[in-house]
């Protein structure tokens, strides 16, 4: 597609294609931002950039999914510049620039698998791809190990916080770059440690429900539960709520600030389960840590919202092992944990649950954890 789209609009095939995936969160969230733990998977969904060096400084760029086009020098990029979907593209080379690498300009063509604002990062698939384009156009040599993958994580993270102005953590922008086929990844945002942990499911599977609703307040929430966080740590005399036993978070006398640490600190010890229940194959422990996860966020942290509940709540009534949202919450998508067998019957009765309550329909499909971002061409 991107291929195509690139030939059609420029006359030439690319110099190279890219390509990032989306993730999602098999728990550990809202937990980045707080020096936490999180455990990730890349899909096999992706988002790829076919793109050409220039002799100048322009970012030419198009996406085939919104049909759109948009045009800036890479030297005019600065926070809030340029606005909306193309601060993620010309964001991230950007911040290439600034960590010193000689990107110039480009003609960048976008087409993606990954839903967008659904909750599975295609935020961090475009960034990623465009970045991957960036070290193949320019010779960049940051894509042989998770070192170099980090660098270019860590320019896709800059491009949304400073550039879009989303303060997000660096969850989604790390699974998308560092990722391994068959592989989750264990995430520690306080030493910044990586761990690729095999993901085999043996019969069960992840079944991804885009329940396709996005409520509006939820950009302005993420970063209130954001400074929240910042305020219970400050409060409690920590760098982090990483530092903060459970005991520790009950001191808090403010009953939100409490129960918002004891969300992050309850499910950084989820995470550790979680990883551990993978080791042993015990599926049926992951499953019950998913679901306490989404009763946390639901509860402690509330992000979650009703369709999102009843995506969880229609799985398990049919047997799943465990569900819970994924992503940032407020709409987005959930997972739920399930025998493959048991498919179809999940799949009924989600859709059924959401007609019922007069949603509309959900997209539903079966994550495989795929590889990070690469070149293609
Ligand atoms: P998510 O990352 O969960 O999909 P975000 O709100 O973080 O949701 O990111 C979605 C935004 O990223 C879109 O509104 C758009 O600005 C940008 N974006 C992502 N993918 C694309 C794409 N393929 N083409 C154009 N813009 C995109
Ligand atoms: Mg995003």
């Amino acid at each position: 597609m991107a291929h195509e789209g690139f030939i059609r609009r420029l006359g030439y095939p690319p110099a190279a294609i890219a390509m990032a995936p989306g993730r999602v969160n098999i728990i550990g969230e809202h937990t980045d931002y707080n020096a936490g733990l999180c455990l990730p998977m890349a899909l096999t969904q992706a988002t790829a950039a076919a793109a050409s060096p220039r002799e100048d400084d322009e970012l030419r760029i198009w996406s085939l999914d919104i049909d759109r086009h948009a045009s800036i020098a890479l030297s005019d990029v600065a926070p809030g510049k340029p606005r909306g979907w193309s601060g993620y593209v010309a964001g991230t080379l950007w911040a290439l620039r600034e960590a010193g690498f000689p990107v110039g300009g480009m003609e960048i063509v976008i087409a993606s698998e990954v839903p967008v604002g659904a909750g599975l990062s295609s935020s961090a698939a475009i960034e990623g791809a465009v970045a991957v384009a960036a070290t193949a156009l320019f010779g960049l040599g940051l894509l042989d190990d998770d070192a170099g993958r980090r660098v270019l994580a860590l320019a896709c993270r800059r491009a949304e916080n400073e550039i879009v102005g989303a303060p997000t953590g660096g969850l989604d922008q790390t699974a998308s770059l560092l990722a391994r086929a068959g592989h989750a990844l264990r995430l520690d945002f306080r030493d910044d440690s990586v761990a690729h942990v095999p993901f085999d499911l043996a019969g069960h599977e992840i079944l991804v429900i885009d329940t396709r609703a996005h409520h509006s307040l939820a950009d302005g929430q993420y970063g209130k539960r954001r400074t929240e966080c910042e305020e219970a740590a400050r409060l409690l005399g920590v760098e982090s709520l990483r530092e903060v036993s459970p005991a520790e978070v009950e001191a808090l006398t403010d009953p939100v600030l409490r129960r918002r640490a004891r969300h992050v600190v309850s499910e950084n010890a989820r995470v550790e389960a979680a990883v551990a229940a993978l080791e042993r194959h015990d599926l049926h422990e992951l499953g019950l840590l998913m679901t306490a996860s989404h009763h946390s966020l639901r509860v402690d942290y509330e992000v979650s919202c009703a369709e999102l509940d009843v995506a969880c709540t229609a799985a398990l009534s049919v047997g799943a092992l465990g569900a819970r949202m994924t992503g940032g919450g407020f709409g987005g998508s959930a997972i739920a944990l399930i025998e493959t067998a048991a498919r179809v019957a999940t799949e009924a009765a989600v859709r059924r649950a959401f007609a019922q309550h007069g949603f509309g329909e959900p997209n539903l499909f079966v994550a495989t954890p795929g590889p990070g971002a690469r070149v293609l061409a």
